[in-house]
């Protein structure tokens, strides 16, 4: 088996505040293939974005590695970092303020062309552009278009245009649809999954929506305050929902077909502080099955099933195993 494209081990990404070290990532491993998917879900503020981008060095980590194809790349050089981000780039959610509006559709798409050179002369570099166009569904009259001029669906083409222009090998998708109609969505999952089987490209999928994964996504990682709840392939995590958390997210995804209806599970009681965390379960505090050892004890993750890895000390019992 060959090695993975990225191995991220032990990562920590904490802020300083007055108050103290806010643990916004705590201790996060994983591997990821070559073109895969690993779908990593939680709540807003349950730090995925932060992941996403410590591991891509535009937050300096507090402890932790990240390797990529083999090269340990956690604190490396800025000239280095630069290198890196050709094979490696972001799709930001709000396609509209991550794009400069007094820049053209062309002129967004060739900006990351003109900062690395990726062209032998104007003609190549337009050349370049019309294809990134193409490729990402943008017709040729919206070359001289602002990005006001456009529906969120065709900005986010333009986000996705300027991740793809030099070629990378893996993307953080940070919320990339979740700004955008349904309809929509399903357009920009369905070029990217097309992107993904032409180019091989490895992705992480970043969402607070468990259903923007489920088809896209080969392995799905469950945050919470930081740490790692649950996490398995895609389709053992939707048929074999062990995590209470995951459970409760996964509860309140409406089921499509007619007549059926899952019970919703509503989590009660305040989501703990990442300031400072206290020693145990940092699910505890809106956990219907918490006890005394889950204020106590910080549950490790443990493999139930074969690559299935869940971090709760009563799962066995919670789910009758
Ligand atoms: Fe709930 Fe305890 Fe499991 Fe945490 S460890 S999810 S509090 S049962």
């Amino acid at each position: 088996m060959s090695a993975p494209l990225l191995e991220v081990k032990h990562l920590k990404k904490y802020f300083d505040t007055p108050s103290g070290p806010l643990h916004a990532v705590d201790d996060i491993t994983f591997t990821l293939n070559a073109g895969e998917t690993l779908g990593v879900v939680g709540e807003s503020g349950c730090g995925k974005s932060t992941l996403g981008r410590a591991i891509l060095n535009l937050h300096p980590t507090t402890d932790g590695e990240t390797w990529f194809e083999g090269e340990l790349i956690t604190g490396c050089s800025k000239a280095r970092q630069k290198e890196l981000r050709k094979e490696m780039q972001i799709i930001f959610q709000d396609p509209f303020s991550s794009l400069d509006p007094r820049m053209t559709v062309s002129q967004l798409i060739a900006e990351p062309l003109d900062i690395y050179k990726i062209y032998s002369n104007k003609a190549d570099q337009e050349k370049k552009v019309d294809e990134l166009m193409d490729t990402v569904g943008l017709a040729a009259r919206l070359y001289n278009a602002y990005p006001h001029e456009l529906d969120g669906g065709r900005r986010q083409r333009i986000g996705v245009a300027r991740a793809l222009a030099l070629n990378p090998k893996f993307i953080v998708c940070d919320e990339p649809v979740s700004a955008l109609d349904v309809s929509i969505q399903a357009q920009i999952l369905n070029l990217m999954q097309d992107l993904q089987q032409e180019r091989g490209i490895a992705y992480m999928f970043v969402t607070h929506n468990l259903s923007v994964v489920k088809h896209i996504a080969n392995d799905i990682m469950v945050m919470y305050l930081g740490t790692m709840m649950e996490k398995s392939p895609a389709k053992e995590l939707f048929s074999r929902t062990l995590h209470p958390y995951t459970q409760a997210l996964l509860s309140a995804i409406p089921i499509p077909a007619i007549g059926q209806k899952r019970e919703r599970i509503l989590l009660k009681g305040e989501l703990s502080s990442p300031i400072n965390p206290k020693p145990g379960c940092r699910f505890a505090p809106r956990c219907p099955y918490a006890t005394e050892v889950c204020l106590q004890k910080f549950p490790e993750l443990e493999e139930i099933f074969p690559n299935h890895f869940v971090a709760c000390h009563h799962v066995r019992e919670v789910n009758g195993i």
